[in-house]
C-alpha cells in the first residue's frame, strides 16, 4: 500500500478529515467553488499595454492580473522585464482597476520590495527547486503561486511546497504549466492529470497555466477549458492587446478578445459543473 499523503507530505498532504485551504485574498477565494481567472500579459510592458489588457480581464471576470516585471528568459539577450518600473505600473493599474496582482519573483535579494507590490508571489518553474528562495518566501505573510518545475515529478513539487509551509506560509497555490515530454509541436505537455493526483494527495489549491504549457494561442482555450473539467480551482492565462507585438511570449498570448471569449466559457462550466468537480479524496 502506498504510504498516507499526511506522511509523506506532513503540511501539504490531505487527509479525509482535512477540508480543502481556501486562500481569501481580499474578497477574491482561490480553492473555493468559483474558478478563479488569473490573466494579463507575460511581462509588464508598458503603462498602455498593462491598463489595457486589465481592463478587459477585469470586465470580463478576471479577478487576478499577471504580470512580470522580473522574467527568467532563456536567453541573457532577451527582454528582462521592467523591474522596480513594472511593479510600480502593476500597482498603478491595480488601483484603476481592482484586481488583485500576482507576479515573479525570481531573487532572493528582491523579495522585500516585490512583496510591497503584490498579492501573490510567483516562483516560476525554473526556481520550483530553489530551496532558499521557497524557505524565503515561507517566510513572507503574501500568498505564493508555486509553479511546478518542468521536469518534476508532483512528489517533487509537494515537497518544494512543503518547505514554504515549513518555514510559515500556508498560503500555496498550486500551478500546473506543463512538463517536458519528447514530441516538438507543444512546448510542454500539459498534465491534466496532476489536477486529480494533487486534489487527491494535497488540500493546496490547484490552477493551470495552458499558455506556457503549450506554446500555442490556439491551443490555450481547449486545455484551460479540459483543466477546469477535471477539477482546477482556476486558470492563469497571458493576454496581450497585440500578441505580434508582444516583448515576451507573443505566440502564446490570447488576443483581447480571444479572452472575453474564453473567460465566458469558464464561468459557463464553473456553473454547469458545480462544486463537486474533481474531489477524489475518496
Ligand atoms: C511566467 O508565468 O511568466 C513564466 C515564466 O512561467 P513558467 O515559470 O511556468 O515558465
Ligand atoms: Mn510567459
Amino acid at each position: 500500500m502506498s504510504q498516507p499523503a499526511r506522511e509523506l507530505y506532513p503540511l501539504v498532504g490531505r487527509n479525509k478529515e482535512l477540508e480543502k485551504s481556501v486562500i481569501q485574498i481580499d474578497r477574491v477565494k482561490i480553492g473555493d467553488s468559483k474558478p478563479v481567472i488569473m490573466a494579463g500579459p507575460c511581462a509588464v510592458e508598458s503603462k498602455e499595454q498593462l491598463f489595457t489588457t486589465a481592463k478587459v480581464v477585469a470586465e470580463a471576470g478576471g479577478e487576478i492580473l499577471r504580470g512580470g516585471a522580473y522574467k527568467p528568459r532563456t536567453s541573457p539577450y532577451s527582454f528582462q522585464g521592467l523591474g522596480k518600473e513594472g511593479l510600480e505600473l502593476l500597482k498603478e493599474v491595480k488601483q484603476e482597476t481592482g484586481l488583485l496582482v500576482v507576479t515573479e519573483v525570481m531573487d532572493l535579494r528582491d523579495i522585500q520590495l516585490i512583496t510591497k507590490y503584490a498579492d501573490i508571489l510567483q516562483i516560476g518553474s525554473r526556481n520550483m527547486q530553489n530551496y532558499p528562495l521557497l524557505r524565503e518566501v515561507g517566510k513572507t505573510k503574501v500568498p505564493v503561486l508555486l509553479k511546478r518545475g518542468m521536469n518534476a515529478t508532483i512528489k517533487e513539487w509537494l515537497l518544494a511546497a512543503e518547505y514554504i509551509l515549513e518555514a510559515g506560509n500556508k498560503k500555496v497555490i498550486l500551478c500546473e504549466r506543463g512538463v517536458r515530454g519528447f514530441q516538438e509541436y507543444t512546448r510542454n505537455i500539459l498534465d491534466i492529470s496532476a489536477v486529480p493526483v494533487i486534489r487527491h494527495l494535497s488540500h493546496l489549491p490547484i490552477i493551470i497555466d495552458p499558455s506556457h504549457a503549450t506554446g500555442h494561442k490556439r491551443l490555450v482555450a481547449p486545455l484551460a477549458k479540459a483543466g477546469i473539467v477535471a477539477g482546477a480551482d482556476g486558470v492563469m492565462v497571458e493576454v496581450h492587446p497585440n500578441p505580434d507585438q508582444a516583448l515576451c511570449d507573443g505566440e502564446q498570448s490570447l488576443t483581447l478578445d480571444g479572452f472575453k471569449e474564453l473567460a465566458g466559457e469558464i464561468n459557463f462550466l464553473a456553473e454547469s459543473f458545480g462544486k463537486e468537480v474533481g474531489d477524489v479524496l475518496s
